[in-house]
């Protein structure tokens, strides 16, 4: 029973007695080319171990499962979690809130694919892109807005510190944009997939590396200077002390990092 049209998923919903929930963020998505879509920029492929987060009525789990992957997925809504794991038995469900879950229970080398409950959208990443060891990409819907902004490039007035952290820990890439009325029900904003192939981390400290960088965010429209000090250690990393945050690369917040607390 595919559920990416509006009439079989409704009916589907009232079968379950659900109604979507505003406070998990549940639009569900209602467009087939879209799922195919989001599963060919993933490189979903037969037999590899794919982590859904927040399957929902499972539109793209129905299509994962179809492409022969091994299947695990947290959702926290207890009618959909009990609903997916009776209906794809093969499908792994854990009824669990992401940012609770043990990741560790996770196969190493999972792709991740999902639509993001949009409000903790940031937490979920911040917390899965530094596990290298568990997974080789995360490929995700989110707000088209918050996807500019996962992979903005230094020089754009939306590049900060949620754009160094993704680069800091992974390859970004804007896929393609989703439009509102893709979803039911239908949210306000656009959408838009991104995907992140997780690589090797740059430095062995990350949170002293990012207490800099968040501080230098902290008053963007500031000369780096007046925010850090120092102009001679900004020299030294070879970097303008009147330079704004939002014109520095990954390197030479590295090289900041490198002079100003050490590595
Ligand atoms: N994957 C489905 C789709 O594309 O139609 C649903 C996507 S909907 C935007 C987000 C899903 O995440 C909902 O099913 C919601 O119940 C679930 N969710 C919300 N908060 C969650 C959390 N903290 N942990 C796990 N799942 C959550």
């Amino acid at each position: 029973m595919p559920l990416t049209n509006v009439a079989e998923l409704r009916a589907y919903l009232a079968k379950l007695g659900a109604q979507p929930k505003k406070s998990l963020s549940q639009n569900f998505l209602i467009d087939s080319n879209i799922v195919s879509k989001i599963l060919g920029f993933a490189d979903v492929r037969e037999k590899d171990s794919l982590f859904e987060i927040g399957p929902g009525p499972g539109g793209m789990s129905e299509a994962l499962l179809e492409l022969g992957v091994q299947l695990t997925a947290v959702e926290r809504d207890r009618v959909f979690a009990k609903a997916l794991g009776s209906r794809f038995p093969t499908c792994q469900v854990f009824e669990e809130d992401i940012l609770a879950f043990d990741l560790d229970q996770l196969t190493p080398g999972s792709k991740v694919v999902a639509n993001l409950p949009y409000h903790i959208t940031a937490p979920i990443l911040t917390r899965l892109t530094p596990r290298r060891d568990l997974f080789s990409s995360i490929t995700v819907m989110v707000q088209e807005e918050v996807a500019r902004r996962l992979t903005a490039q230094p020089g754009s007035k939306i590049y900060g510190s949620l754009s160094v952290y993704m680069q800091f820990y992974t390859r970004p890439r804007y896929g393609f944009r989703v439009s509102r009325h893709c979803f039911y029900p239908e949210p306000n904003v656009d959408s838009a997939v991104v995907r992140f192939d997780l690589i090797e981390p740059p430095l062995d400290d990350p949170d002293a590396f990012f207490e800099l960088v968040r501080l230098a965010f902290g008053k963007r429209r500031k000369m780096i200077r007046k925010t850090l000090g120092s102009p001679e250690k900004i020299l030294e990393a070879g970097i303008d002390p009147t330079a704004r945050p939002e014109q520095l690369s990954l390197e030479q917040f590295i090289r900041l990092y490198k002079q100003f607390i050490g590595g």
